[in-house]
């Protein structure tokens, strides 16, 4: 084993280690530092991930002075529910409450086929699409790999694994400026000894952060879906705000860089549009978006604009979106178009706000300088 930097500070006596974030190779680097043999970390693993047990007393396969000693140095704190509803189409939406106070939301859309939680990465968002609701209340922090992790945790109890099929992190904020905390938390999500989700049930939504984009092609093999929403820069000047710092151009060579990355192989990229009546729906702008995805693996996901209060766009017919799909179509892409869930609850896309906690001034600029 390479010698490994001091991780954790094991005489800090009033500042518990939390576990519940940590990924197999943290685990077993934190149990080689209490001078345990490593494959404690898998029993561990499988005790809070698999099983849901959050007592170290009832790890019944660690002996007495470890559990003892884990009880002493760690904690395993999962979010609690403030708040849950389920929508007349059975999709669910909790909100939960971090331990600093602050509240994010937390989805589960069951299928026919599938069932999908949708995650927060962040407390609010700092990219101000002009379309998002989460925009709206600023941005206040990143949250940790525990509370990413914590919110399938909480699902899972809720449910029952079995009715976990895939994971999106589509929820509040942009997971790659929490870069970090989102690849370790995705990592838990694919470990066989915690929830075992397959690399193609678990995904990165970015709205495009390029630089990100490079660096989890090697950190993580979760798939990606991509924002794009518009076909031209200066449209998504507009929808996107990042699109300023990561035009079209760059954002697409990124993907198609992204696509033939080792981890990724035989895998396609999803893109997001959401559909805007009269500003991106057009069939000039489905022959564009034809051209620019032409040379990437991609399949598209149309989204409908789901409206909130005080927004000034309004949601695509449904005949410009058959249109729309069929040209697309044509073309030969694999295009979804997605069913509106949870709107009773103002759990569908881009509705999600969670409470934020007075949103520290400035921070949201810093956020995106150091993407
Ligand atoms: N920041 C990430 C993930 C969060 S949003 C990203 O941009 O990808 C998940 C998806 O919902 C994104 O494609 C986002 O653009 C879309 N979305 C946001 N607001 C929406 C709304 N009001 N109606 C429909 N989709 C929306």
């Amino acid at each position: 084993m390479k010698s490994s930097p001091v991780l954790f500070d094991l005489s800090s006596i009033g500042s518990p280690i939390e576990l519940l974030g940590m990924n197999r190779e943290e685990l077993e680097l934190f149990f080689v530092q209490l001078g345990e043999k490593p494959f404690r970390a898998h029993q561990v693993l499988k005790w809070v991930h698999k099983h849901g047990v959050m007592e170290f007393a009832a790890m019944t396969d660690l002996s007495k002075a470890l559990r003892a000693r884990l009880a002493d140095l760690c904690t395993l704190r999962v979010p609690q529910a403030v708040r849950g509803q389920t929508s007349r189409d059975g999709t669910c939406k909790w909100l939960l409450k971090l331990p600093d106070g602050n509240c994010i939301e937390t989805v589960f859309i069951p299928e026919e086929r599938r069932g999908t939680v949708c995650v927060s990465s962040q407390v609010g968002c700092a990219l101000r699409c002009a379309f998002c609701a989460t925009a709206r209340q600023g941005f206040s922090r990143n949250l940790t790999a525990a509370e990413i992790v914590g919110q399938l945790w909480y699902a899972c109890r809720q449910l029952g694994e079995n009715q976990i099929t895939n994971v999106v992190l589509m929820g509040m904020g942009e997971p790659l400026l929490n870069f970090d905390a989102v690849v370790s938390a995705c990592a838990i999500m694919m470990d066989d000894l915690a929830y075992g989700l397959a690399k193609r049930r678990v995904t990165i939504s970015t709205a495009g952060l390029v630089p990100a984009i490079d660096r989890l092609s090697e950190a993580s093999s979760a798939s990606l879906a991509v924002s794009l929403h518009a076909t031209t820069d200066e449209l998504r000047n507009d929808l996107v705000p990042l699109n300023r710092k990561y035009p079209l151009a760059s954002l697409l060579a990124a993907c198609r860089r992204f696509a033939l990355a080792p981890k990724q192989r035989g895998r396609k990229i999803t893109f997001e549009y959401v559909m805007l009546a009269g500003v991106n729906d057009s069939q000039a702008d489905a022959r564009r978006l034809v051209k620019l995805l032409s040379t990437i693996p991609s399949k598209i996901n149309l989204i409908p604009f789901n409206p909130f209060p005080g927004i000034p766009f309004q949601r695509s017919t449904p005949e410009a979106i058959e249109r729309f799909w069929e040209i697309l179509t044509k073309a030969g892409f694999l295009v979804t178009v997605r069913r509106p869930r949870g709107e009773d609850i103002a759990a569908a896309c881009g509705q999600l706000v969670g409470e934020v906690k007075n949103p520290p001034k400035g921070q949201a600029q810093m956020a995106l300088g150091a993407a």
